[in-house]
């Protein structure tokens, strides 16, 4: 195997202190639908790093700006505002020409693997294309797609077959394989096994893990489904209209989580024990996420917060450290165990 080669990071040891990527103030706010509507913030300045070989899953319900945030990293969407580093170099404002020599260390895994994949073309083309546009002769492009389909577990046989002759779960072996023809570092990972039969969704989180060991990626991992994100991720920040409210190491968190949002999030995950399913507290949270058009003053959780007060409802909470001597940071005026 001929994959590119890439510093295998020891188990433990696959954090490194220099951010590959980092993100600072990035904001979405996509036009009201009159002219004189609001805008919708998508997000709303979010800010985070991820390093080399690292997984940061990015988690929060549907529409909370978390597959925005993804987009904007790849440049499939332009930023409003903030900024987007990779390897210490601020991408943001590249041209689409100054972009493509970056395009191959940043690649996208995308949600639903039959929409993502062109029905028309084949599985060989699917896995070649971003190599030709980096300008790989045909023969190898069809070489190194060879070489691919056997890394994520397919037949190389059927190189020349169809998407729509493949299961959900080989779409999406034939998506990551795409993602990683041209040898990238950072996967953007968009809930990229939430469309699959659950069998098959621990199918490809064991080749991504897999892939991250051989390979030393680095994932985004957006995802709702806080079980996957704990099986797979290093860190997570979780994301509520548009804003990160809470990001530290998997282990804090999900131990100890100490924002309202999250500890409601966490308390609706089934536990494999069911004496400690019954017995656990659920928090319900009350009635919906607000329109990013219109969200409320000062904290926005305010509305549907257990813990709100006062001054929730008038001063917003900066994204800080909670505990002294934790890297956790919390968006809360009152976080949990502070
Ligand atoms: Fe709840 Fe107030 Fe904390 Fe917001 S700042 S999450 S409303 S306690």
């Amino acid at each position: 195997m001929t994959t590119r080669s890439q510093p295998k990071l020891a188990a433990g040891h696959r954090t490194r202190p220099e951010p590959l990527l980092s993100v600072r103030d990035l904001t979405m706010h996509f036009p009201g639908r009159r002219r004189s509507s609001p805008p919708v913030r998508a997000v709303d300045g979010v800010g985070f790093d991820v390093a080399a070989g690292e997984t940061l899953g990015l988690v929060g319900e549907s529409g909370c700006g978390k597959s925005t945030t993804g987009r904007m990293i790849v440049r499939l969407l332009e930023p409003t505002s903030g900024s987007v580093s990779y390897d210490g170099r601020d991408i943001s404002h590249l041209s689409q020409r100054e972009l493509k020599p970056l395009r191959k260390d940043v690649q996208m895994v995308f949600q639903d693997p039959h929409s993502s994949l062109n029905p028309r073309q084949t599985v060989a083309r699917i896995i070649s294309d971003p190599l030709l546009v980096q300008g790989s002769s045909a023969a190898d492009a069809r070489r190194r797609a060879v070489e691919l389909m056997e890394l994520v577990g397919l037949i190389p046989e059927h190189i020349d077959r169809y998407p729509h002759e493949f299961s959900g779960g080989q779409a999406q072996r034939i998506g990551i394989a795409r993602s990683l023809a041209t040898g990238p570092r950072l996967l953007v990972a968009d809930e990229p096994v939430s469309a699959l039969d659950v069998s098959v969704q621990a199918q490809i989180v064991n080749l991504m893990e897999r892939l991250q060991g051989e390979l030393g990626l680095a994932y985004l991992f957006i995802a709702h489904d806080l079980s996957v994100v704990k099986r797979v991720c290093d860190r997570v920040a979780v994301m509520y209209l548009g804003r990160i409210v809470e990001i530290g190491t998997k282990e804090r968190v999900y131990a100890a989580p100490a924002h309202p949002y999250t500890r409601a999030l966490l308390s609706a995950v089934p536990l494999p024990d069911p004496a400690a399913e019954r017995s656990r507290e659920r928090i319900t949270l009350l009635g919906d996420p607000p329109s990013p058009a219109a969200p409320p003053p000062g904290c926005t959780f305010h509305p549907r917060c257990p813990k709100a007060q006062e001054i929730c409802r008038t001063e917003a909470p900066l994204l800080r450290i909670a505990s002294p001597g934790e890297a956790r940071q919390v968006a809360c005026h009152f976080p949990e165990g502070a």
